[in-house]
């Protein structure tokens, strides 16, 4: 299989054949039809994997396909990370992936002053990734809701399982649409990941690397 063979939006293709990716990693191979076809998403993957992809290019083909205006006070999809190294290389990939899109993307993570992301995150944005902590402070400080997310992607679970986030995680799914695709990643996936995870999927297609 090829990207092309995929059917990702012109925008999409582009933005892979400048960065000269022309075959999906076996993990793209598996979730990007079934994020297309708005399936919600369980896969077991390591980082290095492909995994951002994965979830990236069907997400900004969604995007491509149902424009609509950045909601005010929100974002469109938010992507939770255990750690703030690991949300900010999925947020450089976002903007990799859709510099040839009018989509904005912003990162949010604690340990740095919150006024700064607060004005970042004013007038919306299309695409935040956050650490779980810093995302409560910031909606607790009226800087953002959640009511408009339409794609969610928990990354790294047994990590922010470790990290001690799991209270955190349980708060943030009470804010977010029911009607929504979710999507969830570990690197390993024993009974208390994947039991968090049934809590925020419907149905989801497996996909293991
Ligand atoms: P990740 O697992 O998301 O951290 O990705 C691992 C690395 O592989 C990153 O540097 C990506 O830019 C790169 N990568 C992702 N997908 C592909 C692909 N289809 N072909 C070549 N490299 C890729």
């Amino acid at each position: 299989t090829t990207f092309q063979q995929l059917g990702l939006a012109e925008p999409i293709l582009q933005a892979l054949a400048a960065k000269n990716y022309t075959v999906p990693t076996p993990i793209q191979a598996q979730a990007i039809p079934a994020l297309m076809d708005g399936r919600d998403l369980c896969g077991i993957a390591q980082t290095g994997t492909g995994k951002t992809a994965a979830f990236a290019l069907p997400s900004l083909d969604y995007f491509h396909q149902n424009p609509k205006l950045t909601p005010q006070k929100g974002c469109r999809m938010l992507v939770l990370s255990p750690t703030r190294e690991l949300a900010a290389q999925i947020a450089d990939s976002f903007r990799d992936y859709a510099r040839f899109m009018k989509l904005s993307v912003a990162t949010v993570f604690g340990g740095v002053p919150i006024n700064k992301q607060i004005n970042q995150l004013r007038g919306g944005i299309d695409i935040l990734v956050a650490t779980p902590g810093r995302l409560l402070d910031l909606i607790e400080q009226r800087a953002l809701s959640l009511g408009h997310v339409e794609i969610f992607v928990l990354d790294e679970a047994d990590q922010m399982m470790d990290l001690g986030f799991i209270q955190p995680l349980k708060r943030i799914d009470k804010m977010l649409p029911k009607q929504r695709q979710s999507l969830f990643f570990s690197a390993t996936m024993p009974k208390a990941i994947a039991d968090l995870g049934s809590q925020f999927l419907v149905d989801p297609v497996k996909v293991s690397v």
